[in-house]
């Protein structure tokens, strides 16, 4: 299954899904066209004028935040790893800005690793689930891979990001319709 954040390199993937935090796949694709026209590679976005790149960002909200970010992670690919996106989560959580769950994202969906990406909605539905009772994304994470075996890890975290937050979301989760229903602990307690 390919991640809904269109995207044509590991870098672009990689500023693509921290751009969605708090946003929607649509707003961020909206965006990205633009935002890597005028900064097509690492260098270039580290060497943006912040207020410019604020303004094409805008629309994904916190955009402050999130362009300080996008230049501390150019910053850092073009200081540390030749401009290039390292390929192992113990690297990608250095980069600023850069988590677990962007990590994941960018090791299964450009790198082929196996990773499953632990966010909001991946713990909230994991909980709905009982796939776990941890609350803690690295332990959630850790709980997920024992379900699965490794070259799912990837696909399944993408799936369980989208039925969390199309489906299963934390309000209203629309059970009815939901594919999940019968193996549901939490089914109709809403
Ligand atoms: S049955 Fe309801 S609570 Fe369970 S996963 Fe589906 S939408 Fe979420």
């Amino acid at each position: 299954m390919p991640v809904p954040l269109a995207h044509r390199s590991a870098y672009e993937l990689l500023a693509a899904t921290m751009l969605s935090a708090q946003c929607t796949d649509a707003v961020v694709n909206r965006v990205t066209p633009a935002l890597f026209i005028a900064y097509p590679t690492p260098a270039a976005l580290a060497a943006a004028r912040v207020d410019e790149l604020e303004t094409i960002i805008h629309p994904t909200g916190f955009f402050r935040s999130k362009a300080r970010a996008l230049v501390g992670m150019a910053s850092a690919l073009e200081q540390r790893y030749g401009g290039e996106v390292p390929g192992t989560m113990d690297e990608l959580i250095t980069l600023p800005g850069v988590g677990r769950k962007t990590a994941s994202v960018v090791l299964g969906q450009w790198f082929g690793e196996p990773a499953i990406a632990v966010d909001t909605h991946v713990l909230r539905l994991s909980k709905r689930l009982g796939l776990t009772d941890a609350n803690d994304p690295v332990a959630v994470e850790a709980d997920l891979k024992e379900l699965w075996p490794r070259p799912m890890w990837a696909d399944t975290g993408l799936r369980l990001i989208l039925h969390g937050r199309d489906t299963c979301p934390a309000r209203n989760p629309r059970c009815n319709a939901c594919s999940l229903y019968n193996a549901c602990i939490s089914r109709g307690t809403f």
